[in-house]
């Protein structure tokens, strides 16, 4: 059984999707997705051979050789150009899955919707997105086993339409769509890192060494959080 997690994922690819989805691991995701759906068609990348080979042991167990691809690379460097319209990147840090869209720009031309699961720095993946062409047009955010996870969703801005968006660092830091319509979950997520991000700021000052920037700006995050928990 699929995580509720990846289950959510999955709930934002298109209906007979041609989809990558990069860091596969065991390749659950593509195999739940091409089992329910006789048109979607899979590209499962993995940058390392173990978790490669548990993706091509998978594909091999649910007889999907022929519509799931796993294929050894790093980030989008395992796709051909134009040969997928959605992309998923998920459970990887959110510095990580930016560089490895930064890095494979040229992989996207064709590309209509990302699909990305940080868990962490949430903020920098958003604002990548932003920039290169992409509105955000779904955020959730949940809670599974202990841990709160958040899946934004980026969709392909229409050129002639699109006026560059102009979120404030906050909103990127929280999600616009997250912030604006918050639930249970994520007031629990900010409480925590509330009292995470005292306690580190606690011990930098404590230390008495020279982070005024990082002072400042957990200094400003703590301020946001508790505007947003208030
Ligand atoms: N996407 C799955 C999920 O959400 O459950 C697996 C997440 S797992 C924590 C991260 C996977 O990404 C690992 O299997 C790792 O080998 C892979 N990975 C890390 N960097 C990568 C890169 N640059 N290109 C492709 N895969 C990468």
């Amino acid at each position: 059984k699929l995580s509720r997690r990846l289950t959510n994922v999955a709930s934002f690819l298109s209906p007979g999707s041609l989809f990558a989805d990069i860091g596969s691991d065991h390749a659950y995701l593509p195999c739940y997705i091409c089992l329910q759906d006789n048109e979607a068609r899979a590209i499962a990348g993995e940058i390392n051979e173990g978790p490669y080979l548990s993706a091509c042991k998978t594909v091999e167990s649910y007889q999907l050789t022929n519509v799931v691809d796993v294929r050894l690379g790093d980030g989008l460097e395992v796709l051909n150009k134009n040969e997928v319209t959605e992309i998923v990147i998920a459970g990887m840090g959110g510095s990580l899955i930016k560089s490895i869209l930064d890095d494979g720009r040229d992989k996207l031309l064709n590309v209509k919707r990302i699909i990305v699961q940080p868990n962490i720095e949430e903020q920098n993946v958003r604002s990548w997105l932003l920039s290169n062409g992409f509105k955000l047009t779904n955020e959730i955010i949940l809670e599974e086993n202990n841990h709160i996870y958040e899946i934004i969703v980026g969709d392909k801005a229409d050129e002639i339409n699109s006026s560059k968006s102009t979120l404030e660092e906050k909103q990127l830091f929280f999600g616009p769509l997250l912030m604006s319509n918050p639930n249970p979950v994520f007031y629990k997520k900010w409480r925590s890192e509330h009292s995470k991000r005292a306690a580190t700021l606690e011990q930098i000052k404590k230390a008495n060494t020279l982070h005024k920037e990082k002072i400042r700006q957990f200094e400003m995050e703590l301020d946001w959080i508790e505007e947003v928990l208030q």
